[in-house]
């Protein structure tokens, strides 16, 4: 197998990779994008039409949904790690085919294992299904298991939840946890107010007020 060394080695595969019938159809491939160093992993289904065109994960509705998402828990999609299980749109937005899946896992596995996150965000059934065969969303969302060694937490699809109002509010709510779980592990959230406020005074300043 070539090396995959680093994320943009990464992507230049995917760019190329005839690894399933996906490649065919494809405008662009959509390796996924963040900092190499993302405390937050966020892992999709698959590029929509949108995606596809753009070579870029979750530009579409559900993308929008999903930055307002990440706002309201401080952060923004520059900050995390935005995924997807397959790097190639299927046609008509079909659902992953389990042979696709298998093709194109390689490129996902070794983009955990190069970023390490500290949480892995899972959007929706497929990616969930990925660290817990067999479950069902609606069991497993909104809590967080640890599977070989990594912290795991299910939410629904964002897209899901454009579609079906009744499961807006689920969403919602189980992203308002995220940063407790993360302070849980040890680790603060990635706000966007904090690279952008002055240095906190030194202790004895706070005397004058
Ligand atoms: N839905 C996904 O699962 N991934 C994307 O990148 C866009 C929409
Ligand atoms: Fe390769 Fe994955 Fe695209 Fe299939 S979906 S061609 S395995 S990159």
């Amino acid at each position: 197998m070539d090396a995959m060394n680093s994320l943009e080695e990464i992507a230049a595969l995917v760019g190329r990779c005839t690894g399933c019938a996906l490649w065919q159809g494809r405008t662009n491939a959509v390796p996924g994008e963040g900092p190499a160093d993302a405390e937050l992993m966020f892992i999709g289904e698959g590029p929509g039409f949108h995606e596809d065109r753009l070579g870029r994960p979750f530009v579409g509705q559900a993308g929008q949904f999903l930055e307002g998402l990440l706002s309201s828990i401080g952060t923004r999609r520059e900050l995390v790690f935005i995924a997807n299980m397959l790097k190639c749109r299927p046609p008509q937005n079909r659902d992953p085919l389990p042979a696709e899946i298998t093709a194109c896992s390689q490129y996902l596995d070794r983009q955990i294992e190069l970023i390490n996150p500290k949480l892995i965000i899972t959007l929706g059934r497929f990616s969930m299904t990925r660290f817990f065969p067999g479950e069902s969303i609606s069991r497993v969302r909104g809590k967080v298991r640890e599977k070989d060694g990594r912290f795991i937490y299910p939410v629904m699809h964002p897209a899901a939840a454009l579609r079906r109002q009744e499961f807006r509010a689920t969403i919602i709510e189980d992203f308002k946890a995220i940063p407790d779980i993360l302070a849980g592990l040890g680790q603060a959230a990635p706000t966007v107010a904090a690279a952008d406020l002055p240095e906190a005074p030194p202790p004895e300043q706070l005397n004058l007020f």
